[in-house]
This record gives C-alpha cells, sequence and structure tokens, in this order.
C-alpha cells in the first residue's frame, strides 16, 4: 500500500523525496490513522511539517535521506495528535505553578513549601498555594498567619484550603489586599479574628472572592509563562492541540505574542468569553487563524446555567436532593440567541456551556433560534458538557447539526452523588454518549482542564469502562452510555478537529496533514482496559517537530 504523494515537496527547488529524505522518519510502527478504521503495520514520513507518507515499511524506503531522523518504533502505537476539544490551557498553566501543599502534615511543612516557592519567585511577585487542610495537622484548628508571614515577608501569599472554601494569607498578601480589622464581614463569608479583632489571615467563602478581586491581574509574562508551562505540559501527555475556552483581549494578547515568536508548545483554539463587555469590539475584529495554524481564535462561549455539584445546573424538575430547587439559568435563552445571532453574522462559531436538562433545552432553543430554525451543521456550533439531557433535546441536536461536547472524566467524577441529585427515574439522562451518537450528534471529547486532570489517556479510559481508576463499580456506571476505544479515539482527535474547524490541518494520519502525533509505550487501543491509564506517551509531535520525548523511551 502506498498512500504518499508530492504534496509539500515543492519548497526545495523540485528536489524530489528520493533525493532530498525527509525530516522524520517513523518505522515499524501500529498505525492508527483515524482517516480509515482500525490499524495498520507501518511507516510515517514528514517533510517540512506534513506528513508525505503513511503506509508499509516497504514504501518509506525513498523517504529515508542522508539528513532523516529515523525513529524505530519496534511496533509501538502511533495516533493522530489528541486534542482536548474543551479545557483552559491559561488556568492549567497557572494551576501549574501554584504551589502544591496537598498532603502536608503540618503547618511547618506548608510553611516550608511556600518558602521555598518564594526563594525563587522574583521580590514582591505573588505566591500562590492550594490544598492545605488542618485537619491533617496535630493541632486542627485554622492556622494563623503569623508564622508564615515572619517566613515568607517579602512575597504576597494567598494559600487556597483544599476545598476551595477558605484561604490563608500572610501579611503582605492582607496589605495587597487592604484587608484591615475595620473590615466588615461579607454577606456569605467570614474574616476570621483574634481576640483582638484582627484578622488571622483566613477568609471564608464569599470573602475569599471578595479580597481575590484585588489581587492584581497577571502581567502579560505572566500569562506568557502560563501559557507555555500549561502547552508543553499538555505535550507531554500527547495533547497537540488544546482548547481555552473563554478568553479576554489579555489572554489574546498573550497568545499571539507566543505565537509570532513560535514559542506555542502546542496548536491553541480559543474562544472569546462571551460575558465580557468587550465582546462586540473583539468580534467586529473577525474569526482569526494564524497560517501555521498553531493558533485560532474563532469562537465564542456563553454560559446557559450553573454546575451540577452546587446545585447550580437548571433542570426541568427540581433537584431530588433538594425539593422546590431547579438550578440557575445564568444567560436567559433571548440573550444566549442574541450574542449567538451577533456571532454569527461575524462568522464566529458558538458554543454555549449546558450541564442541566433545562439549562441544555434552553441552548437548544437559543440556537435554533439563531438557525432561523433551519439545520446548520457547517456551522458546527456547540454545547459544552450536555452532563443532563433528555433523549428528546438530543434528537434536536442531531436535527439541528448541534455538536456534543462532553468530557469524559467529569461522568466518572461526578458518579457517587450524581444519582441523588436526580433520582433513579432520570439517570438515562446522565452524560448520554451513546444515546447522543445514536440521535446522529456529532460527540467531540475532552477533560475540561484544569478542573479535570489534562491527560486524555484518563479520559479515554472513563469513555470506555465509566469506571473509576480502581476499576469501580464494576462493569462500569450505566454501561450502555460507554464508547468504543474507535469512538473515544475518534472523539479526541478527527471530530474534535471538526468541532474548532482545523479538520483541514489535523486530527488525522493523512498525507497532506500537518505532522501532529504521538507514540505510546503500550498500544492505548488493545491493552485491557484498566490499563489505559497507564499506556504513557513516549514522543509527542507536532508540526513535524518533536515537543516531548519521555526520558528513557527508545
Ligand atoms: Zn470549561
Amino acid at each position: 500500500m502506498l498512500l504518499a504523494t508530492a504534496t509539500g515537496l515543492s519548497a526545495s527547488g523540485g528536489a524530489s523525496a528520493a533525493q532530498d529524505g525527509a525530516d522524520l522518519v517513523l518505522r515499524h510502527g501500529t498505525l492508527y490513522p483515524v482517516s480509515t478504521p482500525g490499524s495498520l503495520q507501518g511507516s510515517i514520513a514528514v517533510r517540512g511539517g506534513r506528513v508525505v507518507y503513511v503506509g508499509d515499511d516497504a514504501g518509506v524506503g525513498p523517504f529515508v535521506g542522508p539528513r532523516s531522523e529515523v525513529i524505530e518504533l519496534g511496533g509501538r502505537a502511533v495516533t493522530p495528535g489528541l486534542i482536548d476539544a474543551h479545557s483552559h490551557l491559561e488556568g492549567l498553566g497557572a494551576f501549574l505553578e501554584q504551589v502544591d501543599l496537598t498532603g502536608a502534615d503540618s503547618y511547618d511543612e506548608v510553611i516550608r513549601r511556600v518558602a521555598a516557592a518564594a526563594a525563587k519567585a522574583p521580590a514582591g511577585a505573588w505566591v500562590r498555594g492550594r490544598g492545605w487542610d488542618q485537619n491533617r495537622w496535630p493541632d486542627k484548628s485554622f492556622p494563623t498567619h503569623g508564622p508564615l508571614s515572619a517566613a515568607v515577608p517579602g512575597h504576597p501569599a494567598w494559600l487556597e484550603r483544599v476545598d476551595g472554601h477558605a484561604s490563608l494569607l500572610n501579611a503582605a498578601a492582607m496589605r495587597a489586599v487592604r484587608l484591615t480589622a475595620a473590615d466588615p464581614d461579607p454577606p456569605g463569608g467570614r474574616i476570621l479574628r483574634d481576640a483582638g479583632g484582627a484578622p488571622t489571615g483566613v477568609l471564608v467563602d464569599s470573602a475569599e472572592s471578595i479580597y481575590e478581586d484585588r489581587v492584581p491581574p497577571p502581567t502579560a509574562a505572566d500569562r506568557e509563562r502560563h501559557l507555555e508551562a500549561g502547552g508543553r505540559a499538555a505535550a507531554s501527555l500527547g495533547l497537540t492541540t488544546v482548547t481555552d475556552m473563554g478568553i479576554g483581549a489579555e489572554s489574546a494578547a498573550a497568545y499571539r505574542a507566543l505565537q509570532a515568536r513560535h514559542q506555542l508548545p502546542v496548536r491553541v483554539a480559543a474562544f472569546w468569553s462571551g460575558s465580557d463587555t468587550r465582546l462586540s469590539d473583539w468580534l467586529s475584529g473577525g474569526p482569526w487563524r494564524s497560517d501555521d495554524a498553531f493558533l485560532s481564535i474563532r469562537g465564542v462561549k456563553l454560559y446557559a446555567d450553573g454546575a451540577l455539584g452546587s446545585r447550580g445546573a437548571a433542570l426541568v424538575e427540581a433537584y431530588s436532593d433538594d425539593p422546590g430547587n431547579l438550578g440557575l439559568v445564568v444567560t436567559p435563552s433571548a440573550e444566549l440567541e442574541r450574542v449567538a445571532s451577533a456571532a454569527r453574522r461575524r462568522g464566529f462559531q458558538v458554543a454555549i456551556h449546558a450541564i442541566g436538562d433545562r439549562g441544555n433545552l434552553i441552548a437548544i432553543d437559543a440556537l435554533e433560534a439563531a438557525f432561523e430554525g433551519v439545520p446548520h451543521p457547517e456551522l458546527r456550533w456547540r454545547i459544552e458538557h450536555v452532563q443532563i439531557v433528555r433523549r428528546q433535546d438530543l434528537e434536536r441536536m442531531g436535527r439541528l447539526g448541534i455538536v456534543a461536547s462532553m468530557q469524559p472524566t467529569h461522568a466518572t467524577s461526578d458518579m457517587p452523588w450524581v444519582p441523588a441529585r436526580l433520582g433513579a427515574s432520570r439517570l438515562d439522562r446522565a452524560y448520554p454518549w451513546r444515546t447522543a451518537l445514536d440521535a446522529g450528534v456529532p460527540l467531540v471529547l475532552g477533560s475540561d482542564f484544569p478542573v479535570e486532570r489534562p491527560d486524555p489517556l484518563l479520559g479515554l479510559y472513563a469513555a470506555v469502562t465509566r469506571q473509576d481508576l480502581d476499576g469501580k463499580p464494576a462493569g462500569g456506571w450505566l454501561p450502555g452510555q460507554r464508547l468504543t476505544r474507535e469512538e473515544a479515539l475518534r472523539g479526541f482527535t478527527r471530530d474534535a478537529a471538526w468541532s474548532l474547524f482545523l479538520d483541514d490541518q489535523v486530527g488525522t494520519l493523512e498525507v497532506g496533514k500537518r505532522a501532529d502525533l504521538v507514540v505510546f509505550a503500550h498500544d492505548p487501543m488493545t491493552v485491557p482496559a484498566a490499563e489505559i491509564p497507564r499506556a504513557r506517551v513516549d514522543l509527542t509531535v507536532v508540526d513535524g517537530r518533536v515537543v516531548y520525548r519521555r526520558e528513557g523511551a527508545p
């Protein structure tokens, strides 16, 4: 089988592949092209950032030249580069920079970790940490800032508790956010105080967000650092395209600066934040993609409702564990329709966050109205999460051509408490991947990182098992909704690329496509399902360049 063509070979004055060779050749592998089902034993050649050969090993010979880098796969699996269709790259970068305080068994240990991070940070820079839990400490009462402020005097430190419902600030941080003894407790929150009424440094619930709003926003340099760090982490997990769902102009500027300097480790498809008052300015700039396809900003992200855990997802019938509560409509359907129509006029794609069945109904109504009642699959408009949805509404999505952008690990994270929220009679609406496919809804997959871990192997595993990492429950939660591995791989590659208008560039291993691919230590498509999370990425290639190589990989 020979699938090679001369695509992309015109740059070197007519020299043939045989004379010059490819830049990169991977041979003797198990290739999953995804453009066609199944696998083949063979080789891939890359030149000028594009795939110039996919086929059997014998046929790649003419592409091996003196300057070709040749990687012997020894049968290892190669898939198209993985794509996270719903994620937050800048959020991941900021998250990775925070000091990890989980597992600290004493306040001293927390202070030690924060002081070590501060020692490496520029003078005066904020140090953020997360994950402390005083229930693990010998003294289980809330900490007070004194010892922390003494050990870390020169850097404002903001340390979030493991549950996110309290934060500890040092003296420098309290000064920076102008927190004083005179401040009253805000509604829905508390400022913990000592016997004399002075703040101890701990803020609870709404007090956290009030003072967090006074933390200076990240600088351009901070943002670029976060994007690069997040991108490198993504590449190490086999992700070659990620998303940033809901950015503002400051983030867009950081993305554009990195793209212009060719410093984005992976491709990024970003969506404007549709709730920002500056949206109409951004839309007037039109949709945009860089020539190298590393960066696109051609979508708008909106919100229909809240989240299920906090009972903010809008439901058609009340929460089973909170009678009378129908959840929260964040944006009414008419407003969603207004913004969606404006986006359509400017050529932008629309993506609406909807988690509850009423949230999804509101989103579908808005999109249908913006479609003026006519199906528009070519617009590739998306609903994000689609966690709880009725069959008849999925069928409407299928008829209208609306994409379901779902996150397999949300199902396995949420499954312990979803039955309490919904009751047994509504569970057929919960994370219904199979029902969506049966209704003809295009299904694309992601992680929503940093809400969930960014590793797409965890998503693949959750998609095919609907089990947690301990293999529970046996047989999987609502197992009728499981996906096959091929369906899950398509959701993380070809179909995700399509949903981001990148299918002309990436998403499959095909001659002429940009060379984004992953080599796995163990074949995630054939190992026992329980071992998918440990399939391990050996090599990640973006645009023909090796952006990650696991230490010790062959
Ligand atoms: Zn999200």
